[in-house]
């Protein structure tokens, strides 16, 4: 589909000021954005510009009443210079699943990835080289109205920016148990990436901290009892040999890396188990010397390694230099990014300058 996308470029790039070396995470920006509006019938307004602040009413509803989605996505770059997608048809048809939750619309799926080609084409440069590097592409969708009242906006805008970025949490994490707040329950929101998933969990993620723990592992909403998924990341562990992580029940984002590690591990003739997996059952494991691997998984970190997890006033140490499934799937999943090892599931998604003559 060919959607009317306007372009208008920088005159001036500012990629010079960036060490592409060092890249603070989440700082630092590509020179352009996307930008869209529903009107209340359709998209209108699409454009790729200068990435530039926007003034927005004070009543603007996504602050009042948290209407408003997002993805995380990346993009990376193969030896031969050309920009290369991961999943991007998995991540629009997401956020359209964000988006009915929270009673918003849908971006269709072929003007998000024709949008995004178009975008990373144009802020190719942007695209760090090295393998654990990449550049880190948020979507993000926002109610508009200026009203005060509380019900669905007619109105909306869909961004998405770029950031370029370099390997993320380099050293393993540790996590605790979480026996008090929950990030997710039976009929709520989140296995939608609804902006305020992540406002609530900014308090019980302080008090982790406060308590010398990287992250908090969320527990089930109902029983405090079976495990759902760290900061944002799902979780795997190895188990005796087994993989296991939890199943997907509706509390938990489903996470496209997880589904890419289990098709990995499946595909190199490991079992995984998607089931509930209690704390009881991790920490009965460590006391019996089983429990050999955890790390977790999300688009940003890739695969974080676990080191140490706080559990009822006890830590249960790991070693991660002894993970052997860990970083066989990082460089696995890396490779594939990176165009050098066969992409046999069809997750890359490369961008062609050919394909937009229009723009190059
Ligand atoms: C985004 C996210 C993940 C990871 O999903 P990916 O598609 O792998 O990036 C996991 N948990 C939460 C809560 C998330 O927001």
């Amino acid at each position: 589909m060919e959607a009317g996308i306007k372009i208008r470029r920088a005159t001036e790039s500012r990629i010079a000021e960036v060490d592409f070396n060092n890249i603070p995470f989440g700082r630092v920006f590509s020179d352009h954005i996307f930008m869209a509006d529903y009107d209340g019938q359709q998209w209108i307004n699409m454009e790729i510009c200068p990435l530039h602040k926007i003034a927005l009413h004070p009543a603007t509803m996504a602050w009042h009443y948290g209407q408003a989605i997002f993805e995380g996505m990346k993009a990376s770059i193969d030896d031969e210079g050309n920009p290369l997608l991961f999943r991007p048809e998995d991540h629009a048809k997401r956020f359209n699943v964000s988006a009915r939750r929270m009673c918003m619309p849908e971006f269709p799926v072929d003007v998000f990835v024709e949008a995004l080609s178009k975008l990373i084409l144009i802020d190719k440069a942007w695209i760090p080289p090295q393998e654990e590097s990449a550049l880190y592409i948020r979507p993000v969708m926002m109610a508009t109205d200026e009203f005060v009242g509380v019900r669905s906006s007619d109105h909306f805008k869909m961004m998405v920016m770029c950031l370029p970025s370099g390997p993320y949490y380099s050293k393993p994490v540790s996590l605790l148990v979480e026996e008090k707040y929950v990030r997710a329950c039976d009929g709520g929101v989140g296995e939608a990436k609804a902006a305020g998933n992540y406002g609530a969990s900014l308090y019980p993620a302080k008090l982790a901290k406060q308590k010398g723990y990287d992250q908090v592992m969320w527990m089930d909403g109902r029983e405090f009892k079976y495990v759902q998924e760290v900061g944002t990341m799902n979780i795997f562990f190895v188990i005796d040999g087994v993989v296991v992580t939890p199943n997907l029940s509706g509390t938990i984002l489903k996470g496209i890396t997880r589904d890419s590690l289990i098709t990995l591990l499946r595909e190199k003739g490991h079992t995984v188990e998607e089931r509930p997996l209690s704390i009881e059952e991790i920490h009965l494991a460590y006391l019996d010397g089983k429990l050999q691997e955890v790390f977790g998984a999300g688009t940003a970190a890739v695969i974080a390694n676990v080191d140490r997890i706080g559990y009822k006033g006890e830590d249960m140490i790991l070693n991660p230099e002894n993970f052997k499934l860990s970083p066989m799937l990082k460089s696995e999943i890396n490779g594939i990014r990176k165009g050098r090892i066969e992409d046999k599931h069809h997750w890359i998604h490369p961008v062609y300058s050919e394909v937009l003559a229009d723009i190059v």
